[in-house]
C-alpha cells in the first residue's frame, strides 16, 4: 500500500503527489501528518526548509477542510512573497485531482484588486504575507470568523522581519477555537513566546535536516541591480584580499568576458571553459593549483570535479540554471574539513531562485551587504599591515641594500615610516573608492527599492541613525554573521530586522543597531557570558556618521587593482594577458562604478591632488 495512504491521506491526493514524485513521506511528514489529521491539536514543528514541511501541513489541511463550503477555513502566514507563491502552488498541485479547492496567494507588490477579486469569488485556503493580509482585513474584504486552522510558517523569519504586531492583529480576527500549527527552523525565545501565546498545550516535533550539504559552507547572497553586478563583484573581491576563489558564470562567453575584464582591471584571474584546448586548460589549472592564480572564472562543465583544497570562496556570478549545479559549485569550497563561503550575486528577480536553492539544500542563506568603499579601504589597509608584520625577510639578500635603504629613510620618524609603507596600497584603494555608491539593492515583498527610499535601515543608507557596536566575540568563537545576528537578537531582545551591518573579525566583531536600541543592547548584555567568558559590548570609536563625514561625503568607485596587491609568486607571463602595472591613472578602468573626471589622483578630502598645497618634503 502507498505509504501516504497508510498515513491516512485519500487516493485523489496521493495520486496527485505521486505525480510530483512523492513516493515516501519525509520524516516530518511521517510524524506530523497523523497528528495533524486529528484536527484537534495545536502543533509546533521545528524544521528547516527542504524537509517537506509544506506537504506536512498542506496534506492534512486538504483532508480537514470542507470544500463544499466557499469561505476561508485555513490561513497560512509566511514571511515572503516567494514562499507565499511556493506554498500556494504546492497546495494547488496536491489538490489538482480534487474538486472545488480554492487557494489564494495574498502578498504585497502585486495588484490588490486581483487578490480581492479572487477572495470574493470564494476561497477556502488563504496563503499570505502579513502586511498585505492586514491591509485586506482592514478593508473588511475578508471574513476569518470561520477559520479552523492557522499555519505560521517560518515563524522565526516572520518575527525577524518584524511582523509580530501584524500577526497579532491578523490572528485577533480568527476564532479562539481554531487550531494553530507553527513551523520554524529555529526556536528562539520570541518564537517560544508566540507558541505560548497562541497555543494550548501544543504537540511538539523536532526534525533533523534533509540534505544539509556540507555544514562547513556558509551561503551568502547579495542583492544588486543588474547594472552594478560587475562593480559589486569587484568590491566583494577587494573586501577579501586573501581570496582564493572560483567564480562561476553561466556561459563560455560570460566566463571569457568576466575574466578579460578582471585581467584588464589588474586582477589575478583567468578563465576555464570548454572552448580552451586541453593544454590551455591544464595550464590554467596548474597555475590555480599552485596558487599563482587567485580567481578562476569557470563554467559549470569545465569546473566539474575540480579538487583544489583551500578554495576560500565560490562566487556565483550568475546562478546556475539547475539547482543541483549550485550544490556542485559550492562543494568546491570547504573541502577536507575546511570552512568556505559560497556567495551569490543576484538581482531582486532572482530571489525566488535563492529560496528554491535553500529548499533543495535545506540550508538558509545569509543576506549580506556589499561592503562600502570605507570597509574595503579599512580591510585592505589591515591586510597590508598584517603582510608587513608577517613577511619573511631574506636577510642574506637584503643585507647588501640595507645601507642605501637606511640612508634614504634616515630623516623619517618610525611613525612616518610606517604610515608611508601602509599607504603604498592604501592610497590606491582610497582613490578608487572615494564616493563609491551603495551598490545594495533591496527587496520588500517583491518590489525593488533603492536604499535611499528605505529610510535609515543601515549604516550604509542613512546618515547617523545607527551606532556601530563592538562585541568581544568573533570567528574564533565559531560565530558567522548569521549566528552572531541570532545571538545578538536573543540576548538583547531586539529584532533582527533592525540590526545593520555585521562584521565578524577574529576575536571580536562589530555590528550596527539603531541609536535608540543601544540602551536595549547594553541592558540585554549586562552580565552576559559566553562559554564562561563575560561578553563585552562597547560603542565603537568610529560612529557611522563620523565615517561618512570623514570621507568627505562618501567614496568613489573604481576597483581596479594591481597585481602587486596579491600574494607573492604569481607570474605575469604565461598566457594570462596583461596584469599588473600601475593603474592609478584610472584611464582604462571598466565596470559601472567609474565616475566623472577619470584620472585625477584624489585623496580622502576629495580634492584633486594637484590643487592642494604640496606637503613639506622631509628628505
Ligand atoms: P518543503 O520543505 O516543503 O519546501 O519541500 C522541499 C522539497 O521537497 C520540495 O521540492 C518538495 O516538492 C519536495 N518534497 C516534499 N515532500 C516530498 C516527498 N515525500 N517525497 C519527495 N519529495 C518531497
Amino acid at each position: 500500500m502507498n505509504p501516504f495512504i497508510q498515513l491516512g491521506i485519500r487516493h485523489d491526493i496521493v495520486n496527485a503527489i505521486s505525480e510530483l514524485g512523492f513516493e515516501n513521506p519525509t520524516p516530518i511528514q511521517e510524524q506530523s501528518i497523523p497528528v495533524l489529521l486529528t484536527g484537534s491539536n495545536d502543533f509546533v514543528g521545528l524544521a528547516q526548509t527542504g524537509t517537506g514541511k509544506t506537504a506536512a501541513f498542506g496534506l492534512p489541511l486538504l483532508e480537514l477542510l470542507d470544500f463544499e463550503e466557499n469561505h476561508p477555513q485555513a490561513l497560512v502566514l509566511c514571511p515572503t512573497r516567494e514562499l507565499c507563491l511556493q506554498i500556494t502552488n504546492d497546495i494547488k498541485n496536491y489538490s489538482k485531482k480534487m474538486d472545488n479547492v480554492h487557494v489564494v496567494a495574498v502578498y504585497g507588490g502585486a495588484s490588490i484588486m486581483d487578490q480581492l477579486r479572487q477572495i470574493k469569488r470564494g476561497v477556502q485556503i488563504v496563503v499570505a504575507t502579513p502586511g498585505r493580509m492586514l491591509d485586506i482585513i482592514n478593508r473588511k474584504a475578508i471574513d476569518f470568523s470561520r477559520v479552523k486552522f492557522v499555519v505560521l510558517d517560518e515563524a522565526d523569519e516572520m518575527l525577524n522581519m518584524g511582523f509580530q504586531e501584524d500577526i497579532d492583529n491578523i490572528l485577533s480576527t480568527t476564532p479562539n477555537e481554531k487550531k494553530t500549527w507553527l513551523f520554524s527552523a529555529t526556536m528562539p525565545a520570541e518564537v517560544r513566546r508566540i507558541a505560548k501565546k497562541y497555543m494550548d498545550n501544543p504537540f511538539e516535533l523536532t526534525m533533523g535536516e534533509k540534505n544539509t550539504g556540507n555544514a562547513n559552507i556558509e551561503h551568502e547572497y547579495y542583492i544588486v541591480r543588474a547594472r552594478d553586478k560587475y562593480a559589486a563583484f569587484k568590491r566583494i573581491v577587494d573586501f577579501n584580499p586573501d581570496i582564493f576563489g572560483i567564480v562561476f558564470c553561466r556561459t563560455k562567453i560570460e566566463t571569457q568576458d568576466i575574466a578579460e575584464a578582471l585581467i584588464k582591471d589588474g586582477y589575478n584571474a583567468d578563465s576555464l571553459h570548454g572552448d580552451l584546448s586541453q593544454q590551455q586548460r591544464d595550464k590554467v589549472m596548474k597555475r590555480y593549483r599552485e596558487r599563482n592564480l587567485q580567481l578562476l572564472i569557470a563554467t559549470d562543465v569545465a569546473a566539474r570535479g575540480i579538487d583544489v583544497n583551500d578554495v576560500t570562496h565560490v562566487i556565483n556570478y550568475s546562478l546556475p540554471d539547475e539547482v543541483e549545479n549550485y550544490t556542485h559549485r559550492s562543494g568546491r569550497t570547504a573541502r577536507a574539513g575546511k570552512t568556505g563561503v559560497s556567495i551569490s550575486i543576484v538581482n531582486a528577480k532572482e530571489l525566488g531562485k535563492i529560496r528554491q536553492i535553500e529548499r533543495t539544500i535545506g540550508k538558509k542563506f545569509v543576506k549580506a551587504e556589499i561592503p562600502t568603499g570605507f570597509d574595503v579601504c579599512e580591510k585592505q589597509l589591515f591586510s597590508i599591515v598584517h603582510k608587513v608584520h608577517n613577511v619573511t625577510v631574506n636577510e642574506e639578500q637584503i643585507e647588501q641594500y640595507l645601507p642605501r635603504i637606511l640612508d634614504e629613510f634616515k630623516d623619517f620618524s618610525k611613525e612616518d615610516f610606517i604610515k608611508r609603507f601602509a599607504s603604498i596600497e592604501f592610497n590606491r584603494f582610497l582613490d578608487y573608492y572615494q564616493n563609491a555608491p551603495d551598490l545594495n539593492a533591496s527587496v520588500e515583498e517583491g518590489r525593488i527599492r533603492e536604499r535611499d527610499d528605505r529610510g535609515p535601515r543601515s549604516a550604509s543608507s542613512g546618515p547617523s541613525a545607527y551606532t556601530r557596536l563592538f562585541i568581544n566575540l568573533g570567528s574564533v568563537d565559531e560565530f558567522n554573521r548569521g549566528d552572531l545576528l541570532g545571538y545578538i537578537c536573543n540576548t538583547s531582545k531586539i529584532s533582527g530586522r533592525s540590526v545593520g551591518k555585521i562584521d565578524v573579525k577574529g576575536v571580536y566583531s562589530f555590528f550596527e543597531v539603531p541609536n535608540e536600541d543601544v540602551e536595549k543592547v547594553n541592558a540585554g548584555f549586562a552580565g552576559a557570558e559566553y562559554k564562561g567568558r563575560p561578553v563585552r559590548i562597547e560603542v565603537s570609536g568610529e560612529g557611522t556618521s563620523d565615517r561618512r563625514e570623514s570621507s568627505g561625503g562618501g567614496y568613489r568607485g573604481g576597483g581596479e587593482r594591481r597585481e602587486g596587491g596579491y600574494r607573492g609568486g604569481e607570474r605575469r607571463e604565461g598566457g594570462g594577458g596583461y596584469r599588473g602595472g600601475d593603474r592609478r591613472d584610472g584611464g582604462n578602468n571598466r565596470g559601472g562604478e567609474r565616475r566623472e573626471g577619470g584620472g585625477g589622483f584624489r585623496d580622502f578630502s576629495g580634492k584633486p591632488r594637484e590643487d592642494r598645497p604640496e606637503r613639506k618634503r622631509r628628505f
